[in-house]
C-alpha cells in the first residue's frame, strides 16, 4: 500500500513525495475512504502514528475553491503550539494548491487574527477561546463550515474549554461533517461525541490505551522531589544517550525550581516551558529544543498533547501522572513515526497507586530500575510533601467559611436555581481550574 493507492490528487501526492512520505500509516489508510464518504468519524490510534494526516489528507482532497473565501473547515486544538504545528502541516501539504490556512490563538492581539481571517481563508485552526472571540466579532462566519475537526479533545476539556467548545458547536450549521481523533477517549469525550456527532463511524488502529511498542518504559522508585532532582542530575550526565530529553514537571512552580537547580550544572543546555511564560518565550523554548540548541526541555503538561517533537530520545516524568491517559500522551512525545524512544518515570511512595492505575490501563508493567547508590538521598521537603500540607488547605477553607464566603456562595447558587447538571459542571470546572494552574 502506498499513497498512490489512495484516491489523492497529484498535488497532494507531490507534496507527500517532497516530504519523503511514501505509504499511509494504518490509521491514515483506514480513515481515508470513510471520511471521503462524508460520514462523521471518531478515529483512535496511538501517539505518533499520523493522526494529523489521517484527517488532513481527505479534508484537503475534498477541498473545493470557493469564491466567497469564508473558512470551510474548522480545526480546534487545545494549545497555541499545536495550532502552529497544524497550520505548518497544512502548508506543507498544499505547496501545489491554493489553500489558505489561518491559525488563531490567545495571547496575540485579537485585531491581528481578525484582519487575517477577514482577508479570506479556507481552513481556520485555533484554540476554542480565540475562535469563539472571532465568531463573536463577526470575522469568522461559522455557518460556512462544512467540516469540523477536533484534535486532542480530552486535553481541551481538561483545560476547561468545555463551555467555549459547546458555544462554538452551537454556531455551526447542522449539516456538516464532524471528525475527532485521539490516542485516548475519556468518558467526557464520549459524552461530547454522543451529543454532537451524527452516527459516527469508529475507526481504531490499535486498542485504546495501547502504548507504542517502540517506546521502552522504565521506572525508578524515588523517595521525594529533591531526591528526584538529584537522580535527574545524575541521569542527564550521559550526554551521548540522553541527547534530546523532555522532562515533565508536576507544576509550573516546580518546573521553574527544577530549571534553577539544573541550569548551573548544564548551562546553555536547558530550556523551560509552561503557561506562565510569554508566548514568545514559549515558542523560543520549543524552537531551541527542536533545533538541538538545547538538549533538555523542562515542561508542564502544556506540551504533553499532540506536539510532534522530532527525535526525542527520552521522556522523563519527574512525577507520576495523576490521569493514566496523560501518561500515554506524555511518553508519546518520543518514539514518533518509525523512531524508538525511552520513557523514565519517577515514582514516590505516595504515587504508587497512580503507577498501578497506569499499568492497569496499559496492561503492561514498567521495568523498575534499582536506585543508583551514588545518588544522594535528600531529606529536604517541598511544601507539597509536608505531612500537614493537606491539613493547611482545609484550614484555609474553614477560615473562608467563618468569614461567610461559604454561605454567600451557597446563597448565590440557590438564587440562580442551578440544575443538577450545572452544579456538576461547576464542580468539574473547579477541578479543571486547579489542573490549569499546574500547566
Ligand atoms: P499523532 O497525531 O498520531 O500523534 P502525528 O500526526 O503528529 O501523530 O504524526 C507523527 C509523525 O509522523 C509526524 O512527524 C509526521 O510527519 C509523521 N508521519 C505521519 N504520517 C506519516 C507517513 N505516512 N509516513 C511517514 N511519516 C509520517
Ligand atoms: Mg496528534
Amino acid at each position: 500500500m502506498t499513497f498512490s493507492d489512495l484516491n489523492l490528487s497529484k498535488f497532494l501526492l507531490n507534496a507527500l513525495a517532497d516530504a519523503g512520505m511514501e505509504a499511509p500509516t494504518p490509521i491514515q489508510e483506514k480513515a481515508f475512504s470513510v471520511i471521503m464518504s462524508g460520514k462523521d468519524v471518531v478515529g483512535t490510534a496511538q501517539t505518533g502514528t499520523g493522526k494529523t494526516l489521517a484527517f488532513l489528507l481527505p479534508t484537503l482532497r475534498m477541498w473545493r475553491f470557493q469564491k466567497h473565501r469564508f473558512a470551510q473547515v474548522l480545526i480546534l486544538v487545545p494549545t497555541r503550539e499545536l495550532v502552529v504545528q497544524i497550520v505548518e502541516e497544512i502548508e506543507k501539504l498544499t505547496t501545489y494548491m491554493n489553500v489558505v490556512a489561518v491559525g488563531a490563538y490567545g495571547g496575540v492581539n485579537l485585531k491581528v487574527h481578525t484582519a487575517e481571517v477577514m482577508q479570506g481563508l479556507d481552513i481556520l485552526v485555533g484554540t476554542p477561546g480565540r475562535i469563539y472571540d472571532l465568531a463573536l466579532n463577526g470575522a469568522f462566519k461559522p455557518k460556512h463550515i462544512q467540516r469540523f475537526i477536533i484534535d486532542e479533545v480530552d486535553e481541551m476539556l481538561e483545560l476547561g474549554f468545555r463551555t467555549q467548545l459547546n458555544n462554538i458547536i452551537d454556531l455551526l450549521p447542522q449539516k456538516r461533517q464532524n471528525l475527532l481523533f485521539s490516542a485516548t477517549i475519556t468518558q467526557e469525550v464520549q459524552s461530547i461525541i454522543d451529543a454532537t456527532f451524527n452516527f459516527p463511524v469508529f475507526i481504531e488502529a490499535a486498542p485504546l490505551g495501547t502504548p507504542l511498542e517502540n517506546i521502552k518504559q522504565w521506572g525508578y522508585k524515588v523517595s521525594n522531589f529533591h531526591t528526584k532532582i538529584n537522580l535527574l542530575q545524575h541521569i542527564l550526565q550521559d550526554k551521548e544517550s540522553y541527547h534530546r530529553v523532555l522532562v515533565f514537571a508536576p507544576s509550573k512552580r516546580l518546573a521553574d525550581l527544577m530549571f534553577e537547580q539544573l541550569d548551573p550544572s548544564y548551562p546553555e543546555e536547558i530550556g523551560v516551558i509552561h503557561s506562565n511564560k510569554s508566548q514568545n518565550y514559549r515558542f523560543n523554548s520549543l524552537r531551541k529544543f527542536q533545533s538541538g540548541e538545547h538538549r533538555i526541555l523542562i515542561a508542564t503538561d502544556l506540551v504533553s498533547r499532540g506536539l510532534d517533537l522530532s527525535d526525542v530520545s527520552h521522556v522523563i516524568n519527574v512525577d507520576t501522572p495523576e490521569e493514566p491517559e496523560n501518561y500515554i500522551h506524555r511518553i508519546g512525545r518520543t518514539g514518533r513515526a518509525d523512531k524508538t524512544g525511552t520513557s523514565i518515570t519517577f515514582t514516590a511512595e505516595k504515587e504508587l497507586p497512580l503507577l498501578e492505575a497506569i499499568e492497569a490501563l496499559m496492561q503492561h508493567e514498567l521495568e523498575q530500575i534499582a536506585f543508583p547508590e551514588e545518588v544522594a538521598i535528600s531529606d529536604l521537603k517541598i511544601p507539597e510533601e509536608e505531612d500537614n500540607f493537606v491539613v493547611k488547605n482545609v484550614k484555609v477553607k474553614l477560615d473562608m467559611r467563618s468569614k461567610g464566603a461559604f454561605h454567600e456562595k451557597k446563597k448565590a447558587n440557590a438564587k440562580k436555581k442551578l440544575t443538577r447538571g450545572e452544579i456538576r459542571e461547576q464542580r468539574g470546572r473547579k477541578k479543571q481550574r486547579k489542573k490549569r494552574k499546574r500547566r
